[in-house]
């Protein structure tokens, strides 16, 4: 089938819930993929983030085939060897005591919603069912109805309810209305340490420091969904990091926990929280079996080894400074931290989206996020010579559509 033709297939027989750029992808190898006609890019998006060891690394690879050739799921019915290796790694890693896995983002913030329910009735002496959660406006969690319940685009939430009680919403990065909005029933705050797809959204320096010391305060568990931030993206181990002495309650990680191999997401906290969770409370038929807890353990290891998250640090920098340097009528802000970088257009420049399909033809890959921002995550491996590659397209672009 020629590319052309999988598109049409794919809008016939596909839900429209996706609106993709008009390239048929058929292989990818590190920061590189390429399409049906044998066009070569650079993947720019890294799958928001789940692609942040690249695509098909090698020891991922390996790893895949390792726990296939022995065993892929057994259920929690019963143990399986590479769960608790996986759990213990995992919590050593983010400073934390317990590890709940799942499989999408979503139902790890699902999860996390639950047992901060829980944590305020059963510790916090909240009465049932009163418990309120704190989120920040703009905020993207995933998509399930708890979730867009609490959302406030539009187009995510409006023609899905009824909707899930329960949430307030502050706005993003303002810490004096988080200290407003709790009440004595108010159990967690959620939220997003850099906001990824509302556009990059970077809150203001101390605003992570003063929600930890407004909840430590008000005895609030906070939770910070690091779905897309975490495992190096933002060139710290966490994003929350870049403010010293923050540490939530609870973590929420999925995306690049699967090393771009298989979906595993997991609630990681301490046991005073996660410890109340008590069987069959909650559970997931795929959720810690041996083939995901493998792969995400391969994927931590090879985070560490490789340095991904110095290099995104590093590599993160320069490419934002030069970012920065291209002049452009139409460039309103360079802003993120580590490679996870937003470019924000004036209204003027007539969307993103043209931004975008230009930068395809130059062999780029990246997609809009809502009208006026574009998004560049490169894989963590990128390497310098590869920007400059890429800073010369992203030139090249912005001045033709000057
Ligand atoms: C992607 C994302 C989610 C949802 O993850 P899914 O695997 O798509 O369910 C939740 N929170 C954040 C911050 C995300 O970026």
């Amino acid at each position: 089938m020629t590319g052309r033709e999988i598109m049409d297939i794919t809008e016939e027989y596909g839900a429209h819930n996706y609106h993709p750029l008009p390239v048929v992808l058929t292989k990818g190898k590190g920061i590189w993929v390429w399409d049906s006609e044998g066009k070569k890019y650079i993947d720019m998006l890294s799958c928001y983030s789940a692609l942040n060891h690249g695509h098909r690394h090698p020891k991922l690879i390996k790893a895949v085939k390792e726990q296939m050739n022995k065993l892929t799921l057994t259920s929690r019915a019963f143990y399986n060897e590479q769960l608790g290796p996986f759990c213990k790694e995992l919590a050593h890693f983010c400073n934390m005591e317990m590890v709940l896995p799942m499989n999408s983002g979503a139902e790890a913030v699902e999860t996390a919603v639950k047992i901060a329910r829980k944590w305020g009735y059963i510790k916090k002496g909240v009465k049932h069912y009163n418990a309120e959660i704190i989120v920040c406006e703009n905020n993207f969690h995933g998509r399930t109805v708890t979730i867009i319940s609490f959302s406030t685009e539009p187009l995510y939430r409006d023609e899905f309810g009824p909707f899930t009680p329960g949430f307030k919403v502050i706005p993003f990065g303002d810490a004096d209305a988080l200290e407003k909005a709790i009440t004595p029933n108010t159990v967690a705050f959620l939220v997003e340490p850099i906001q990824g797809e509302a556009g990059i959204n970077v809150p203001p320096d101390g605003f992570l420091k003063k929600a930890y010391e407004i909840c430590k305060k008000n005895n609030v568990l906070l939770m910070f969904d690091e779905i897309q931030t975490g495992l190096g993206r933002t060139g710290k181990p966490f994003a929350h990091q870049y403010e010293e002495g923050v540490k939530p309650d609870v973590l929420i990680l999925g995306k690049a926990l699967g090393g771009g191999m298989y979906p595993v997401s997991a609630v990681v906290s301490n046991k005073e929280v996660l410890g109340l969770f008590t069987w069959g409370e909650h559970g997931s038929t795929f959720g810690g079996n041996p083939l995901a807890a493998y792969i995400a353990r391969v994927a931590l290891k090879v985070l560490i080894e490789e340095r991904l998250t110095e290099n995104s640090y590093e590599i993160g920098n320069y490419f934002m400074e030069q970012l920065r340097k291209i002049k452009s009528r139409h460039i309103k802000e360079v802003r993120g931290k580590g490679l996870l970088i937003g470019l924000e257009l004036h209204k003027e420049a007539g969307g993103a989206r043209r931004f975008c399909e230009a930068l395809m033809n130059e062999g780029l890959l990246c997609k809009e996020t809502h009208d006026h921002v574009i998004r560049f995550a490169p894989p963590l491996n990128i390497r310098k010579k590869d920007i400059n590659f890429a800073v010369k397209k992203i030139k090249k672009v912005f001045k033709e559509l000057d």
